[in-house]
Formats: structure tokens, sequence, C-alpha cells
């Protein structure tokens, strides 16, 4: 995120002795004449318009104002000597507190503030009653309450979350206990198959996508479209600026700084393309039921290859009117059960052989 400025806008401090709001830039009330304390607090205006005046901004750009050490009175950011007592300002000042968020930037126009001594109503910039001259408040409308933070997503209380993790740790062991446990069954070899496959591979076009420039150099690009590659703090070609709603800083001189958190989304090229590629086009398969195995014949074409061979045996059990199906890991194994013979089934809970013994 980078911060840009979109301007600069008067803020408003209110005098604790009289009540009357000032402007930002007033050091001292122009109502009753008592100075800003460094305790009082600028605001946001009920309106906030964008400064024109250049010699306001650059005062502003100064930094905070700071407070006499002698008699309490705010003097600009830059300035060597009270303007009230003639105090040294070049040690000891306090500096007014800077950098505070006030507030989304209110470029909107407020509604009309009701004199709360003669009832007239007046603008919502306006500080004083054009009427009776009374001192105004802000109309009443509360400051939109900060965004509430995202509640923990938690529906239910952490006893019930505790109590269910353990209920799950139950089953889940009571289940793990189930397909230990094995009964063992004599059963007797009813049949036995083999299956030998081998995969038959010819160049097709593969289709992928990636960043333009991550293409391989033989691949046919299809389509291409702008997708948002990266997103960085700084501006670049072909990036697009996003930014979030402005709002006001305290600066601490009276002015607030209207600022805007920026980010730049970088566009790029994404492109479907194709590249050649041995994909699986057939498969050639032999079975049979017998302890001689062979790969099957293959007849390939000029422009097809020999692909992944994969070998599968298959036994079935009969054991108390059931049939199980055991699938022996190597040939070696699988030549073992002759048609007829009897062997210790290990069955687990699920029905499914784990072990066979002799
Ligand atoms: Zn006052
Ligand atoms: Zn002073
Ligand atoms: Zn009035």
């Amino acid at each position: 995120m980078t911060k840009k400025t979109v301007g600069y806008v008067h803020l408003e401090w209110t005098c604790p002795s009289c009540g009357t709001r000032n402007k930002g830039t007033d050091k001292i009330c122009v109502n009753c004449g008592a100075p800003q304390p460094d305790d009082v607090r600028f605001e946001q205006a009920a309106q906030e318009e964008l400064i024109t005046d250049e010699a306001v901004i650059e005062q502003a750009k100064k930094g905070a104002d700071i407070h006499c050490p002698y008699c309490g009175t705010r003097n600009p950011a830059d300035a060597k000597i009270c303007s009230q007592c003639g105090g040294d300002l070049s040690e000891d000042a306090i500096k007014r507190e800077s950098g505070r968020v006030l507030g989304a930037y209110k470029d909107k126009p407020a509604p009309d503030v009701k004199c709360p001594s003669c009832g007239a109503m007046n603008p919502a910039t306006a500080r004083q009653c054009a009427q009776c001259g009374a001192p105004l408040r802000q109309s009443e409308s509360k400051p939109a309450p900060p965004p509430a933070k995202p509640a923990a997503k938690s529906g239910l209380p952490g006893w019930v979350m505790a109590g269910g993790a353990i209920v799950l740790l139950f089953l889940c062991g009571g289940l793990l206990l189930l397909l230990l446990r094995t009964d063992d069954v004599k059963g007797t070899v009813a049949d036995v198959e083999w299956q030998y496959t081998v995969a038959i591979e010819a160049l097709a076009p593969a289709e992928y996508k990636d960043w333009q420039d991550q293409i391989p150099a033989d691949a046919e690009i299809l389509s291409c479209s702008d997708e948002v590659r990266r997103v960085q703090d700084s501006p670049a070609p072909n990036a697009e600026e996003v930014c979030g709603t402005p709002y006001t800083v305290d600066t601490g001189s009276g002015v607030g700084e209207v600022v805007q958190d920026c980010e730049y989304r970088v566009y790029d090229a994404m492109c479907r393309y194709t590249v050649m590629e041995w994909q699986m086009v057939d498969e050639a398969a032999a079975s049979g039921n017998d302890f001689q195995p062979d790969w099957p014949a293959l007849s390939l074409a000029v422009d097809e290859r020999e692909g992944a061979r994969d070998a599968s045996f298959s036994v079935i059990f009969r054991a108390d009117g059931r049939d199980y199906t055991y699938h022996p890991a190597t040939l070696e194994e699988y030549r073992q059960f002759q048609p007829g013979s009897t062997w210790t089934l290990k069955i687990n809970k699920l029905g499914t052989i784990v072990g066979v013994e002799p």
C-alpha cells in the first residue's frame, strides 16, 4: 500500500472555555480569546472542502504546531519565539500530536443545523449562528462507528467444540479398531485371473495456461487475455491504480491531510497454449485364467510408441458360500493359488481380505 495525498482540509477545535467551534488554523478562540490548550484535539468539520490556499498547505506540510513551554500558546511548527510571550521555542516546546486518523473524508454536503438559542437554521459549516451569534455545535448525526472487527467464527461454545472433538476421536478410534480386527476364514480358490495391459501413445496437442513469457518456444498459442500478475506499491506501465476511500489525518497544524491508500495492479498476458506431448491414445490388453501370463502383441502405427505396462492378478476365494477377491502383488505370489487349494483368509469387518496364509 502506498499513501497518496488527495489534498488538505481545515479542521476545527472546540473552545473548552466557551464551547465555540474554531477553525483549526485559529490558535486563539475567536469568541473568548482563550488559547487552544494542547489537550484539546482537532476534529473534522461537518463538511470538508479541499484548501486551495498554497500558503496554508505549505504551513501544514511543515508539521505539527508547538505549544510554548512558558505560556502554553500554540505556535506554528517553525516559530522560533512565542507569539504571545516571546519565549524561546527552540527547546522544550511541546509538539502537538499528529498522524491520528480522524475519519472518512467528508466531501458530501451535510444537513443544516438548528441554533440552540434562537432556532434559526444555519449551514452545517457555520460555527456561529447568523441570526443571534450563538456558538453552533455540529449536527447531532453520530459519526459512523469504526468498521467492526470480523467476529471470531465460532458459532458454538468452546466446551461443545471440545466435546464434539472427543466424540469424533472415539468414533475414529472405534473405526480403526474395527478395521484392524480380523476374522480367520477358511477359503478355497475358485478362480484366478491375470490381466496385462500396455498403453499405446501418440503425439497429441496438450493444453496449458501460463504467462506469455513463460510459454515454451515450440508452443502454439491459442488465445491470451490480460490478468493481474502482481500487486505492488509503485506505479508501473500497464498497471491499474486502485485506491481506497479517502480519509482525513490530523497533521497537528489545524489542517487535515486527506489521503488514500493505493496499490497498483500490474496486468500481463495470460495465454492458453498447446504443446505436442506423448499421450495415451489406446491400450492393448491380454488376460487369462491360467498361470502363464504374457504381454499382448502390439501393432504400432508409425507415429505411435509403447507406453506404460501394467500387470494385475486376481484370486477368487469361496468361503461359507461367499466370494472374496484377493489381488496378489507379484506373479510369484499369484502362482501359489492353485484352483481348489485351501487357505486361511484374514477378513476385516468391512469384508476385505487383508492377508492370506497357507
Ligand atoms: Zn472560547
Ligand atoms: Zn509563550
Ligand atoms: Zn441563533
